[in-house]
C-alpha cells in the first residue's frame, strides 16, 4: 500500500504571495531596530540586494540552524529573511549578540511577522483540485508550521475548492525538519549531491518519528512511502536514503543542483504541475 505525505507551505501554497506581509512586516520591524526612519530606501534596497546574491549562488547561502548548515536560504521568503537581516543589522550596527540577535530573528520577528500571513492564504495553482483528488487515499500533511495553522489554510482553500476538509485531521504540524540529531543512526549521516560544496545532513530524527508513527499506523514502509514537497534538503533527503520515492515541487527559486538530483534519481521525480501529485503516488 502506498501512503502520501505532502509538505505545505510552498509545496502547496506559493510562498512568495503568500509571504508578502511577512517580509513586509519584518522589514518594517528591522528598519525601526537598525534607528532608520520608516519606508527608507536604503533597507529596501538591501533587501533586494542580499536576495539578488542569495539567488546568483543558492550552494553558497545555506539557511542555519544550530550552527549548521541544514536547507539553502533561497527557497522561500522566510528562509531568506534570516540572511537578509543580519546584513542589516550588521550594516546599522544594531543587536550585536548573536544570542539576541537569534532569539529575536527566529523567535519574536518570525512569529510576529508569520501571523500576518495566516488571513490570506495564497494556494498554488491546482492545489485544490489535487488534494480532491486525493479524497480516500492513504494522505498526510507534514508541516514545521503550527498544526492548526495549516488545517486553518485547508479550511480556507476548502471553501474555494469543497471536498478536502477531510485533510484537516490528517495534519502533523511542528514536524522539526531542521533538527538534526547525531545519535540517531538509522540513517546515514549524510548524503552527498553534485553541484553541492556541503553535505546534506540526513539524521533528522524528529521528523524521522513523525514518518514512522504514520507508517507504522498503516502497516506500511518506508519504501511504500512518497513524500512531496518543495526543498529536497528538508522535506525529501531523509525520505529518500530510507527507501521512499519523493516528489519536488519546483518553483523558479529551486537550486539547480536540487533539481538535476531529483530527475536523476531513479526515486525521484521534478514535479512542475501539482496535477501530476495523484498519478506519481498512487499510479
Ligand atoms: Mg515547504
Amino acid at each position: 500500500m502506498t501512503v502520501l505525505v505532502l509538505d505545505f507551505d510552498g509545496t502547496m501554497t506559493d510562498a512568495e504571495a503568500e509571504g508578502r506581509p511577512f517580509v513586509e512586516g519584518y522589514l518594517e520591524d528591522l528598519t525601526a531596530l537598525a534607528g532608520r526612519p520608516a519606508g527608507d530606501s536604503e533597507i529596501a534596497a538591501m533587501a533586494v540586494e542580499v536576495a539578488a546574491e542569495i539567488a546568483a549562488a543558492p550552494d553558497r547561502h545555506p539557511f542555519l540552524w544550530m550552527g549548521r548548515a541544514v536547507a539553502p536560504a533561497t527557497v522561500d521568503p522566510y528562509l531568506r529573511m534570516v540572511p537578509i537581516a543580519n546584513r542589516i543589522l550588521d550594516r546599522y550596527g544594531a543587536l550585536a549578540s548573536p544570542t539576541d540577535r537569534g532569539r529575536l530573528l527566529g523567535g519574536v520577528l518570525y512569529k510576529y511577522n508569520y501571523q500576518k500571513t495566516l488571513g490570506h492564504p495564497v494556494f498554488r495553482a491546482g492545489a485544490g483540485e489535487m488534494l480532491r483528488a486525493l479524497s480516500g487515499k492513504e494522505t498526510w500533511i507534514v508541516t514545521n508550521s503550527d498544526t492548526h495553522a495549516v488545517a486553518g489554510k485547508i479550511a480556507a482553500l476548502d471553501r474555494e475548492t469543497p471536498g478536502i476538509a477531510w485533510l484537516t485531521s490528517r495534519v502533523r504540524g511542528y514536524a522539526r525538519k531542521f533538527d538534526v540529531d547525531d545519535a540517531w543512526t538509522d540513517a546515514p549521516a549524510e548524503l552527498a549531491v553534485r553541484g553541492l560544496d556541503r553535505p546534506v545532513l540526513l539524521r533528522r530524527r524528529a521528523y524521522h518519528d513523525i514518518l514512522r508513527a504514520i507508517l507504522d499506523a498503516a502497516g506500511a514502509t518506508f519504501a511504500d512511502l512518497v513524500v512531496v514537497g518543495d526543498i529536497f534538503e528538508l522535506d525529501l533527503a531523509m525520505p529518500l536514503a530510507m527507501g521512499a520515492r519523493v516528489g519536488l515541487v519546483a518553483s523558479q527559486h529551486t537550486p539547480g543542483y536540487e533539481r538535476a538530483f531529483v530527475t536523476e534519481h531513479p526515486r525521484g521525480r521534478l514535479i512542475s504541475d501539482l496535477a501530476e501529485v495523484p498519478a506519481f503516488a498512487f499510479g
